[in-house]
């Protein structure tokens, strides 16, 4: 008996006992998981100690989300209850995650789920934290993966040491979509599924789990919470796990306000949202755009916003705002934080900061209300003082490879692992 079914925001239909982490029901909307039990947190360490998690019997360690009460930021902001999501490397606060993300929560998820479903291995069609994740839960969990990256975004990739001989392809004559092809036909070859993006019910519970820790330690729901949002991934679950507290009912009986935010000038979810419209707007994903911001971990041109299920009716059943935060503000706020706090964050991080700056100027936020600040990314500098990192080292591959030539590469990528 498992502990969990997954339901269809499409149409309703409740699916039991099928292997569906990955599938689509409907098209164009998400499946969501429901949680038969009340909300637990003594199941076990780590992030294993929620219930809500779309798993039964974890094969590997995973450290989770560390949640504190900020003092100086709190202070510096006239707040009163302002609670940190810390996500990254930060010991001296309990904070383990060495890919230094909350990437890490949804690889882990994502990994013991294929494993309980009988996969035998994943197909990573990414870059930046979620190929560092991966790699690294690849090794952790004993999984094999396969990761394909645009040879653009090898400059801002490292690994630490043990994920380096994970099988890591950069495909050099093309862009992100190329990528997406080629891992596509990696996938097609191979038989190994891709690890699903915003489709797969395991990643957004992973991501999800932030507030799970949150509602652990505050004993209640937030009245508001702030994110960084490039695909809406992380937000979405975050909503999907509130509705799960309010069914439970100790909790609280209202939706956190969500506050997301994208960096200015690639901001095609704001703009959305501040015309109350589904669909985003073609010229808010110029790829020029894409090129001016800090923040390349915001820049997917195709988020999980029109979706039924999604980041526009995320915002429109919890309320709250989206804003855009400028460069300039990026760098305030990663500075005002690492300043105040004690730790440095990756620059995603400080878009959330900035926006919860730019909240509390408009008095959008009170003074006593309880807020949480889901710092993404952090403690890459901490790290790098403890612990190696390496530059990614991958195989290259044209966009122009051969089924023949993929067979072959993946025959021996797999052994070697
Ligand atoms: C991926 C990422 C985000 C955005 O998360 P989504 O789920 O894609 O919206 C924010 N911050 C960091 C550090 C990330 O790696
Ligand atoms: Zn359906």
């Amino acid at each position: 008996m498992s502990h969990f079914t997954i339901t269809c925001r499409g149409c309703g239909k409740e699916l039991k006992d099928v292997y569906c982490a990955f599938c689509e029901h409907c098209a164009n909307s998400l499946l969501v998981t429901d949680y038969k039990d009340p909300f637990r947190d003594d199941c076990g360490s780590g992030i294993w100690k929620f219930n809500w998690l779309p798993v039964h019997k974890p094969t590997f360690e995973q450290p989770g989300t560390i949640v504190y009460r900020s003092q100086w930021l709190a202070r510096h902001l006239g707040m009163e209850n302002l609670y940190i999501a810390f996500n990254g490397y930060w010991p001296e606060r309990g904070a383990l995650l060495e890919t230094c993300t909350f990437k890490e929560f949804e690889a882990a998820i994502v990994l013991q789920n294929a494993v309980e479903n009988e996969v035998e291995g994943l197909i990573v069609a990414s870059a930046g934290n979620t190929a560092r994740a991966f790699a690294h839960l690849s090794v952790v969990a004993d999984f094999p993966a396969i990761i394909v990256v645009p040879r653009m975004c090898l400059m801002e990739m490292w690994y630490l040491e043990s994920s380096s001989r994970v099988p890591t392809l950069a495909v050099s004559d093309g862009d992100y979509s190329d990528s997406i092809d080629v891992a596509r036909r990696i996938s097609a070859i191979s038989g190994l599924p891709f690890e699903g993006g915003v489709k797969n019910i395991a990643k957004r519970d992973g991501l999800g789990s932030t507030i799970l820790e949150a509602v652990s330690k505050i004993g209640r729901l937030p009245d508001h919470y702030f994110q960084a949002v490039g695909s809406g991934t992380g937000g979405i679950g975050v909503w999907e796990m509130s509705e799960r507290f309010i069914r439970d009912g100790r909790f609280g009986s209202k939706l956190p306000e969500l506050h997301l935010a994208q960096n200015l000038p690639f901001v095609p979810m704001v703009h959305a949202w501040e015309k109350k419209s589904r669909e985003l707007f073609k010229e808010d994903l110029r790829p020029e755009l894409i090129g001016q911001i800090s923040t390349r971990v915001l820049s997917t041109r195709y988020p999980a916003y029109s979706v039924r299920g999604g980041v526009f009716d995320a915002m429109q059943a919890c309320g709250g705002a989206m804003y855009g935060v400028t460069n300039r503000e990026v760098f305030e706020s990663l500075e005002l934080f690492s300043n105040l706090e004690g730790i440095d964050l990756v620059p995603a991080s400080a878009v959330a900061v900035g926006a919860l700056r730019q909240s509390v100027e408009k008095g959008i936020v009170k003074k006593d209300e309880t807020v949480l600040l889901n710092i993404t990314g952090g403690g890459e500098l901490m790290l790098g003082r403890e612990k190696k990192t390496y530059n990614v080292e991958p195989a290259f591959v044209s966009k122009k490879i051969t089924d023949k030539e993929i067979e072959k590469l993946v025959c021996t990528l797999l052994k070697k692992n």
